[in-house]
């Protein structure tokens, strides 16, 4: 294990310059228990930094999860079981399981980050979530020091959350994921608008996984800034859920507000249209603002502090809620 102090520009996508005085990695379970069992306080954990804010210099212990691997753990003609190492990169492999021909995570490529903190918000994308073909995690409890495998029915997996990001947030330290794939039958899901009309356009009626996964790239690569170039955490809050009686309300004053309805009672309204209403679409305000073809992207145009990109983004929050009266809540994890 290294211990080292670090400027973690290069460790965070919104590619802000701060610096951790703690900072070490773990290549193994062993390294995990080592590190927690030593370290005085608890660790921020840290995986491929697409999804995190530093708004300061970090003086708190960071653990970077660099547990590599990938292993089949079991098999029958349909569907196969493989364990991931928590630090692989998670586009990696989605692009191993294409070449292998097995399906079920096409619909997730090119989301950044790592395998391990994809159950953290139940990754999500196009039609399909985490919890989807997720199968069990191996976890390390920080306070207990004992490693715990969690099935997918104690994960509480729901949009953007899971019990990692609630009630066992920051106690749990995920070292493996192991999921169920399909080998043949696979499931597509096409049904998403954009896939869809692209598909019909192309008069591919019958796509394979691997078609679905260069159409995904296609509209990704379209609408998403490339942190590479423009630093950024994807969407910066969630979709707000809104009960059927605030729906009814909103619609009573906006009726043309996009929505999509998850059940009897709850409607899933757009944040980037919520923002871009606000009229916050594709601006710059100092060396901040949000992306030109997605409002609900925060970018770093160049320099910004963390700061100054969450004193942005909470200046957006205040005029959603002055003007819809609809309360955003952060995807995006805050370091302090
Ligand atoms: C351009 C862009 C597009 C994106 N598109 C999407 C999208 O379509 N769908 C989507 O869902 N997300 C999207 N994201 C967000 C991001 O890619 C995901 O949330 C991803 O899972 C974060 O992984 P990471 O390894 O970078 O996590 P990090 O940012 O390093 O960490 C995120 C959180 O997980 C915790 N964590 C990390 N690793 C572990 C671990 N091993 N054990 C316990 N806790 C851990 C951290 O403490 C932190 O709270 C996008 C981001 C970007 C930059």
């Amino acid at each position: 294990m290294e211990t080292h102090i670090t400027s973690l520009k290069e460790y965070n996508t919104f590619g802000i310059e701060v610096t951790a005085t703690n900072f070490n990695n773990a290549k193994s379970e062993d390294e995990i228990l080592d590190f927690i069992t030593k370290s005085e306080s608890k660790p921020l954990i840290l995986g491929g930094g697409s999804n995190i804010l530093f708004k300061n210099n970090i003086t708190k212990p960071i653990l970077k999860i660099d547990i590599k691997g990938i292993k089949i753990i079991e098999e029958n003609e349909e569907s196969i079981y493989i364990s991931v190492g928590a630090g692989e990169n998670w586009n990696d492999f989605v692009k191993w399981s294409l070449v292998n021909n097995y399906g079920g995570i096409e619909n997730l490529s090119l989301i950044p980050g790592n395998v391990g903190s994809a159950p953290i918000q139940n990754i999500g994308a196009y039609g399909v979530e985490l919890n989807d073909i997720f199968h069990s995690c191996r976890a390390i409890s920080i306070d207990e020091k004992k490693l715990k495998i969690f099935k997918k029915e104690q994960c509480d997996f729901t949009y953007r959350s899971s019990i990692f990001k609630g009630k066992l947030k920051n106690k749990y330290i995920i070292s493996s994921v192991t999921f169920k794939l399909s080998k043949t039958n696979h499931i597509i899901n096409s049904e998403y608008k954009p896939l869809k009309d692209l598909l019909l356009n192309k008069g591919n009626l019958d796509p394979t996984i691997q078609d679905i996964s260069k159409l995904v790239i296609k509209i990704r690569t379209n609408k998403l800034p490339d942190p590479k170039k423009i630093g950024n955490c994807g969407s910066f809050f969630k979709n707000p859920i809104i009960s059927i009686t605030n729906f009814e309300k909103l619609m009573k004053r906006n009726n043309n507000i996009p929505y999509y309805k998850i059940s009897k009672n709850e409607f899933k309204i757009p944040a980037a249209w919520l923002i871009e209403e606000c009229g916050f679409k594709g601006i710059t305000e100092g060396k901040t603002g949000t992306h030109k073809k997605h409002a609900l992207v925060v970018v770093n145009k160049g320099g910004a502090s963390g700061e100054e990109i969450y004193r942005f983004s909470q200046k957006i929050k205040k005029s959603v809620l002055k003007k819809f009266n609809i309360l955003l809540e952060e995807e995006v994890n805050i370091f302090e």
